[in-house]
Order: C-alpha cells, then structure tokens, then sequence
C-alpha cells in the first residue's frame, strides 16, 4: 500500500446518492477497481434530493451489483465526504464526468475537499461513451411512465424501480389500454 501524509492513495471512495445504482455507476466502478487496491462506494444520503429509495434499500442494490469485485465494498455515510475519508484513510475521491455541466460542479466539490483536506485526491473518470447520456433521475423518469429500463440498471434495480411505480415493462395487457 502506497502512503502519502499518512493516508492510502489508493484507497477510493466513490461517494454519491445511487438513487439508484445505474450501468454508468457501475462502469466508474468497475474500471475504479483497476486502478486502486479498493473502491469504496460511500452511499450519502443526500439532503437536497427527495430519494425515491431509503439508504438501507440503496446498500442493498448496490452490494449484489458489486459482487463480482473483490476490491470493491459499499458503505453509507451521513456527514463530510473528507471525514469518512479521514476515518477510512483514504486518499482519493473518484467521481465520474459526463457531460460539461457536471463538470462545473465537481470542480467545486474537488476544491473545497481540497480545502478540508488537502491530503486528499480527486480522481475523473471520464464516462464510457454508452453511458454518457444516463442518470439515476433519466431511469426514474423512463420508469414513471412504465418504459424499459432493463439497458441502464442491473437487473434486480430494475425490478425495484418498477415496483416503486407500479409499473412493469413491457406493459401488461391491463395496462396498454389504459
Ligand atoms: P451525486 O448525487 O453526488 O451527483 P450520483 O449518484 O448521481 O451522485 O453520482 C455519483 C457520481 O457518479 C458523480 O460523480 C456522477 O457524476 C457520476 N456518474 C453518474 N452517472 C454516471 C455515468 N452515467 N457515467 C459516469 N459517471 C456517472
């Protein structure tokens, strides 16, 4: 393990609200695992969201989702992202970019972890082309009006959105002449 001011740089965390987990998260995840010791998905709860899954139900779509990465783990953390980092000895925050608006964004976040903790690296990752367009809040949206999600969430999430909407794709016969 490599160490810098006292911290494993390549120890990851990959936080976000997984509102839920999609093929794009799993992509940043997956090529995450490749390039750090371990990944660590930290599910925030995210205040200024209204989430349509609990953070238990989260962890648990998620934790099937990663099973096949032996470096990978998920936990939840309510607070600082540089305090769960500190508390993990951590040294880099992963974060996924899609298109210039998040960019914005991020770069505000990597700053001011910078300036909480100044030991600790944020790392891009670029989206695969294929996921590029895709966000929890697209897949929710899809769903709401019963269309098919099966492309952009593993399979079990899948099951879980629809369940939440009282939606099933493709429709069944009831529902199509609605
Ligand atoms: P947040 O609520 O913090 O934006 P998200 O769960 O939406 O959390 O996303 C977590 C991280 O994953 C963010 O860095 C986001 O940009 C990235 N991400 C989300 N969807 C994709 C995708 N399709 N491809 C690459 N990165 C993504």
């Amino acid at each position: 393990m490599v160490y810098r001011s006292g911290v494993a740089l390549l120890i990851a965390l990959y936080p976000g609200s997984f509102d839920p987990i999609t093929l794009g998260h799993l992509d940043i995840i997956e090529r995450g695992c490749r390039l750090f010791e371990l990944v660590i998905v930290v599910v925030l709860p995210n205040r200024s969201k209204s989430p349509l899954f609990s953070v238990e139900q989260r962890l648990g779509q998620i934790r099937p989702s990663i099973s096949h990465l032996a470096n990978a783990k998920v936990d939840s953390f309510e607070g600082l992202t540089v305090d769960y980092a500190r508390q993990m000895k951590a040294g880099v925050v992963l974060r996924g970019l899609r298109v210039l608006s998040d960019f914005e964004k991020e770069l505000q976040m990597a700053h001011v972890n910078a300036t909480l903790a100044g030991e600790l690296e944020t790392v891009f990752l670029v989206t695969s082309t294929e996921y590029s367009f895709l966000s929890s809040s697209l897949v929710k949206e899809i769903a709401s009006f019963g269309g098919p999600i099966h492309h952009l969430v593993p399979p079990h999430v899948a099951l879980d959105i629809h369940k939440c909407y009282g939606k099933t794709f493709p429709p069944t016969k009831t529902e199509s002449v609605q």
